[in-house]
């Protein structure tokens, strides 16, 4: 099909597994709700250790004699509570609003911001009062009516690598089915999608994809769905008529770039089904940091090839007065042009949201 797709050697990639934690905790309060009973259920059925917390917010006897090794924990320790702050934050510029069913993510890419944002709770927390984060969601809505409301439910976790355990994604999908003025978006590394494709979404929910370079993707991404699975969901979720887009982040500067974003838009094309096309978005996000994340990633990664030279980075402020390096312009518009080319070569009729 002359798309330019790389010859690669053949690959033989075991499945990715669905997660199923090493440990437990539970808030008491979880268990008024019918989601903290079925979780809990389906954590005896599992045979998983399970630990009784006062409080979602202070786990501090995780596993593990060193931070490292308690990190590690607790990226594989689940924590089930109650969402007591029915406020959501903002989320721009991918939507008005944050919707928060989860935080924390079992994944371990080297960038991932949530290493700073979720400090020191780097477990995977889920809240179970789903109907009280819906009727703050419908507030909102009725708030900004009759102008349409986003929600991204993806600002703190990957929430489609939970699903299996919460269901929560299908009560968010399906409430905002049915709203005039609502739309939900998430965004996912893991192609556990199957529960999502019968429901009722009315196009309301666009579920995009997290991809990269297959540089980034192996170097930078353990513990998440390969390649491949994503783009096989991918079509899986066109098909259930779900809006569909692709985000590429972070976009990284290394040797090779142009050959691996180019070698990735056009496995896009390829790989993708045509009728999954249609209505294709795509987001850009160029790698930054802040100074506290690099000192957290070079401690938890040690060995990363991640390039986090302040010297060879722009400094940017951001809205709360917090400084974080990006591309000097030159690179950053070159990334920008270079890749947009290529979305437009493989998908003319694609929309880019935005590049920042
Ligand atoms: S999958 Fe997403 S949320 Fe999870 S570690 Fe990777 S970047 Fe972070």
């Amino acid at each position: 099909m002359g798309t330019g797709v790389k010859e690669r050697p053949k690959r033989t990639l075991r499945p990715t597994k669905p997660f199923i934690p090493d440990l437990v905790y539970f808030e008491p309060d979880a268990l008024n709700y019918s989601k903290g009973v079925k979780i809990m259920e389906w954590v005896k059925q599992n045979n998983i250790p399970l630990r009784m917390t006062t409080s979602h917010n202070r786990i501090t006897n995780l596993p593990g004699d060193t931070d490292l090794e308690k990190y590690k924990n607790a990226k594989r320790t689940l924590v089930v509570g109650v969402r007591k702050t029915l406020e959501f934050d903002q989320s721009k510029p991918s939507a008005e609003y944050a919707i928060p069913i989860s935080t924390g993510c079992m994944g371990h890419c080297h960038y991932c911001y949530l290493q700073t944002t979720l400090g020191a709770k780097p477990y995977v927390r889920v809240y179970v009062n789903t109907e009280d984060i819906l009727a703050s969601a419908k507030r909102y809505i009725e708030e900004r009516k009759p102008q349409i409301t986003r929600f991204e439910a993806a600002c703190t976790s990957d929430p489609v690598g939970i699903e299996h355990i919460t269901g929560s994604l299908a009560d968010l999908i399906t409430f905002m089915a049915d709203e005039e003025f609502g739309r939900l978006r998430f965004v996912t590394k893991f192609h556990h999608v199957d529960p999502l494709l019968k429901l009722k979404h009315n196009g309301h929910t666009r579920i995009r994809f997290s991809v990269n370079s297959d540089y980034v993707i192996r170097q930078f991404e353990p513990s998440t769905s390969h390649f491949e699975e994503r783009i096989e969901a991918a079509g899986k979720v066109a098909h259930a008529g779900y809006p569909l887009g692709f985000i590429i982040a972070p976009i990284i500067w290394y040797d090779g770039w142009e050959e691996g974003y180019a070698d990735l838009l056009a496995r896009l094309e390829k790989t993708l089904p045509k009728d999954a096309t249609s209505d294709l978005t795509f987001e850009l996000i160029q790698h930054r940091f802040t100074k506290t994340a690099k000192s957290v990633i070079e401690q938890r990664y040690p060995k990363t090839k991640l390039e986090m030279d302040i010297e060879k980075r722009k400094k940017k402020w951001g809205r709360w007065g917090q400084s974080k390096y990006v591309y000097p312009d030159e690179q950053q518009t070159a990334l920008r042009e270079f890749i947009t080319e290529r979305i437009f070569e493989h998908f003319p009729s694609a929309n880019i949201d935005y590049f920042t």
